[in-house]
């Protein structure tokens, strides 16, 4: 029982780092830097949005350096759950 509760706790804040790289990452791409190389290569190469205005991915790759990275961003507002008609 307490085994499971540190491996809990561990993927927890894998997860939660995970998350807070990905922030950083999307921070540095949103002022036109790649967060690899940091030159200001970096494109907008895919956009598709799920329907109505739920969460948006977004992809985003380097010239320099061929990073490449994708993101879903919460467009907040429009339906409720997510779900609309
Ligand atoms: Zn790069």
């Amino acid at each position: 029982m307490f085994f499971l509760l540190i491996v809990l706790a561990g993927s927890v804040f894998t997860y939660i780092y995970y998350l807070k790289e990905k922030k950083e990452h999307l921070d540095t791409i949103r002022r036109g830097f790649c967060p690899k190389c940091h030159q200001k290569s970096i494109e907008l190469t895919d956009q598709r949005s799920g329907g109505c205005s739920g969460p948006k991915i977004i992809t985003f790759e380097c010239r320099e350096c061929s990073y490449t990275n994708s993101f879903s961003i919460d467009s907040s507002g429009g339906c409720g759950n997510g779900k609309c008609g």
